[in-house]
């Protein structure tokens, strides 16, 4: 039993993957021959179905690297592109057209391309063996065939006849064997006739005494000899007795027996001849088998010197760490979780109350700079009638009541803001932000995949919870819509608070005016300010005004950079006096609190944010840091397929290098094993046959 070409062609496969390097081809047999010299009937006759392409128009023209796979009887017959990923085709006429497809996608002025097709087909019927069908020597060039199609051809082909091929040098009976083109190559490349067989075509054409001539052919001597054939189907019953799919090995086989049975003369000459084509699968899965055998040692020996180098490259690159899809993913994980684990260790309730007063603190700012800091220079330089600068507010004891009112409807302004969803979207955002920072201190930071997947994992957890939290919340700071109690020590803390508060508006106020001075410069803003204030004391209506500064010639951005001085400066200047309001001894005392609205304001807001806080804890925090690592690994964990897994980690170059190294290094492990077991089955049939 022939099992050494079968064994190859797996070794060969395991090869391919590696990327096949010229050292590692393993040897294949060629088929050669003219056009219409009956090549691709023969190739059809092998495989038993009818699938390579038809045409007039040069329809071969590319290689096909075809691999027959013996299957065991009964198995259905199908055909597989390796670099198509279209599965198993069962359908031959699915086969043939994306041959044709594949053919004629090469463009027309190319001619030829070599770069190969590579087809595998299963069956019960075939032989293991590996051919290489090339496009048809044409002997004259056709209309639209340019002229140097003919050397393009020899070319491809000279290429694929070289040594330790075996060639299948196909010739019809009709044609004088002299003017054989394809053995005409053949014997450029192997001039002694060692690793060609000849097979003579369409032998039914010519008279039995021709044909038997031809076989015993002595002008052009082949070791491996003649094999005849007829490898017409029979057409009788028209193609619709044959379907693609239907096995025609037999039916070829019994035409071509009645044919050479009904002429005796090949029976008289049977001993020295080799007519059919079972035989000539048997004579090329032999001559294949002991080409193989042949190229044993050379194979192993170039897969050995393959092999060192790529363990020398992983000793020195990667120090023999083994690094597979699987563990670079499940450490990335770890690490990922280790890190989540601490920065919610680091984020808790302190924080979150952190920063939700500090955007509260924002809003009541503004609040007060709206309701009561200002002083306003509008466009008409007249104040607005309900306009009064809290400025005047100690003195202003007579009318309270516009006090209390305004207090009243600015507590209200606060408490109504939509705590709920500012709060909950305030948490939601840093959360958002502190995971995009995780992510980017992570190694999944060069992961595409796992870096949407950690970000959808977030979303979910927090659009999940998003508005039922913003409720709650909502709902828990409703009493403070209605009433709120101060108590001592919460004015004494907020008293406190407003004062850093203030000095840090003070600053911020101080130094947007200094960085104003130096660019436009302290001399030119100092006079446009000064046009400003002026023009406002005046309250010079608007038109006035522009003629006053064209005679002045101050151009209108720099009266633009002027207001806005102004207004900084009367900012400074009303938080200076808010200040001292703030420390004085009116606003020691909570009765007080219409005086110091910016006190009582304080202490709301830290009464929302308490309250906040509480609820944003249990219903977000908690559950976003209970659920993640759960979402995480639904995502990046357990259910992902080894593809999958695969393909993420090949997004990192770095990682993809080094399983392709070591991926590398396993499959040649894996083809040498296989290669010194068949050398051993090799070297005990050759002691057993000595010992014979
Ligand atoms: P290719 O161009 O070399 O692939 O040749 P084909 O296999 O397409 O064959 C060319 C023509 O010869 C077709 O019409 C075949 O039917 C016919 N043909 C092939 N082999 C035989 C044979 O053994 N006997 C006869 N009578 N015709 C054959």
């Amino acid at each position: 039993i022939m099992v050494l070409t079968k064994k190859m062609i797996e070794i060969r496969n395991i090869l391919q993957r590696v990327g096949q390097t010229g050292a590692l081809t393993l040897p294949s047999i060629v088929v050669i021959g003219s056009q219409s010299s009956g090549k691709s009937s023969v190739l059809e006759a092998i495989v038993g179905h009818e699938f390579l392409p038809k045409g007039a128009n040069m329809v071969t023209r590319r290689p096909i690297e075809l691999t027959l796979v013996n299957t065991p009887e009964g198995t259905q017959e199908y055909g597989e592109f390796a670099d198509l990923g279209l599965g198993k085709l069962t359908d031959f006429s699915s086969i043939q057209r994306t041959l044709t497809d594949l053919n004629l996608a090469v463009p027309e002025e190319d001619c030829v391309s070599d770069d190969p097709i590579r087809l595998s087909i299963y069956s019960p019927t075939v032989p293991d063996l590996s051919l290489i069908d090339l496009p048809g020597y044409i002997q004259i060039a056709g209309e639209n065939q340019p002229e140097e199609l003919k050397g393009k051809i020899a070319a491809l082909c000279d290429k694929y006849i070289q040594a330790p091929n075996v060639i299948l040098a196909i010739s019809a009976a009709d044609v004088d064997l002299a003017n054989s083109t394809a053995l005409r190559a053949s014997r450029r490349v192997d001039p002694r006739g060692e690793r060609t067989i000849g097979v003579i075509t369409k032998m039914d054409l010519v008279e039995p005494a021709r044909a038997l001539a031809i076989l015993n052919d002595k002008n052009y001597p082949l070791r491996l000899g003649y094999v005849g054939v007829v490898c017409k189907v029979p057409q009788h019953g028209g193609l619709a007795v044959f379907s693609r799919n239907t096995n025609i090995t037999s039916a070829i086989t019994k035409n071509e027996n009645s044919y050479f049975g009904a002429h005796p003369e090949f029976a008289a000459d049977g001993e020295r001849i080799t007519i059919g084509t079972p035989n000539l699968k048997k004579k090329l899965m032999t001559v294949l088998e002991q080409t193989m055998a042949q190229s044993l040692q050379g194979t192993s020996d170039a897969i050995h010197q393959e092999l060192e180098e790529a363990t020398y490259e992983f000793k020195v690159q990667y120090n023999d760490r083994m690094l597979t899809a699987e563990t670079y993913l499940a450490e990335s994980l770890d690490a990922f979780k280790h890190s989540f684990k601490e920065f919610t260790e680091s984020f808790g309730r302190p924080q979150v109350r952190e920063l939700l007063k500090h955007e509260l603190d924002q809003k009541v700012l503004d609040l007060l700079a709206q309701r009561y800091w200002n002083r306003p220079i509008n466009d008409s330089n007249r104040p607005r009638p309900d306009d009064r600068a809290l400025a005047e507010l100690p003195t202003s004891e007579a009318d309270s009541a516009f006090w209390h009112r305004k207090l009243d409807a600015s507590t209200s302004s606060l408490t109504k803001l939509g705590i709920g969803r500012m709060s909950t979207n305030v948490l939601a955002t840093a959360l958002t932000q502190h995971m995009e920072r995780l992510v980017e201190g992570s190694t999944f930071k060069e992961h595409p995949f796992a870096r949407s997947a950690i970000q959808e994992a977030t979303n979910t957890i927090l659009n999940e919870r998003f508005y039922s939290t913003a409720d709650q919340v909502e709902n828990c700071i409703k009493p403070y819509k209605f009433e709120i109690d101060v108590e001592d020590r919460e004015w004494d803390s907020s008293r406190h608070n407003v004062q850093n508060l203030l000095k840090e508006e003070l600053r911020q106020c101080e130094d947007s005016l200094k960085s104003l001075k130096n660019t436009v410069g302290s001399k030119k803003l100092g006079q446009a300010m000064t046009f400003v204030e002026k023009a406002r004391a005046e309250a010079l209506p608007i038109r006035d005004m522009h003629e006053r500064r064209e005679a002045t010639g101050i151009s209108q951005a720099l009266l633009e950079r002027g207001r806005e001085a102004v207004f900084l400066k009367d900012r400074a200047e009303l938080i200076k006096m808010r200040l001292g309001a703030v420390k004085s001894k009116q606003c020691n005392n909570k009765e007080n609190k219409y005086y110091c609205p910016e006190i009582f304001l304080d202490v709301v807001a830290d009464k929302l944010t308490a309250t906040a806080v509480l609820f944003l804890n249990v219903e977000l925090l908690s559950e976003f840091y209970y659920n993640f690592p759960r979402e995480l690994d639904n995502r990046l964990g357990r259910h992902l397929t080894h593809d999958q897994i695969e393909a993420f980690a090949r997004e990192d170059p770095k990682i993809r290098k080094h399983i392709d190294l070591q991926q590398r290094k396993q499959l040649l492990e894996l083809a040498l094993q296989k290669m010194d077991s068949v050398m051993a089955l090799e070297n005990s049939k050759i002691s057993s046959g000595a010992s014979e």
